[in-house]
């Protein structure tokens, strides 16, 4: 599958941010501080880490949902686990369910066992993930950031937040997959803001 190997040169260069170690253990104890300078810088290679048995821990906000599932082994996803996550991706206002782009959950996933490699382990939250025409709609009409034509409509999209991580760090590691579009949405208060990930076309945005 072309996106998978896609996904595994990028995970490599990815990986190298593992000559990092301190740095983003420090950035992740505060949220003010900006990532260090030779965070995306691809020096090693460690295939190792992206041949191994995928379990994503997410946790839903809205619903108070939370599970932590392997739903990717031996090359293959695992469907049972897969139809839980899209459930847990599911447009909880609008109560309705849509497959998830696999490539989205690479993302989480490559997300969540990087940052754990620094022995932090908390589970992403998943603040929107698939959205149906009607709540984009809401949302558009409501102010709240919200594009017209979303990847959340089509279940390619997702807004995240990992306690401890700042948007800068948390953004910057999505970006660094270089598999789809990230937006920075800031805000002040003890939650901070969030990320926004897309499968879609490459780019960058602050919301
Ligand atoms: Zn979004």
């Amino acid at each position: 599958m072309a996106s998978r190997r896609d996904f595994l040169q990028q995970g490599a260069r990815l990986c190298a941010l593992g000559a990092l170690g301190a740095p983003l253990g420090a950035a992740a104890q505060t949220t003010s501080m900006e990532p260090p300078p030779d965070l995306f810088d691809a020096q090693l290679l460690d295939i190792d880490f992206w041949v191994k048995p995928r379990t994503l821990s997410v946790v839903r906000p809205a619903s108070g949902e939370r599970a932590k599932l392997l739903y990717w082994k031996d090359g293959e996803m695992i469907d049972s686990a897969y139809q839980e996550l899209c459930h847990l991706l599911r447009d909880v206002h609008g109560r309705a369910t849509a497959p998830i782009d696999p490539k989205l959950l690479e993302m989480l996933w490559g997300t969540q066992a990087f940052i754990a490699r620094y022995g932090l382990h908390q589970p992403l939250e998943i603040l929107s993930g698939y959205r149906t025409e009607a709540s984009n709609k809401r949302l558009v009409e409501e102010g709240v950031p919200a594009a017209r034509k979303s990847l959340h409509m089509v279940g390619k999209a997702a807004d995240i937040r990992l306690a401890n991580l700042n948007e800068e760090v948390l953004g910057g590691l999505i970006r660094s997959f270089r598999q789809g579009g990230v937006g920075y949405y800031y805000r002040s208060g003890p939650k901070g803001g969030w990320i926004h990930a897309d499968t879609g076309l490459q780019r960058t945005w602050k919301g």
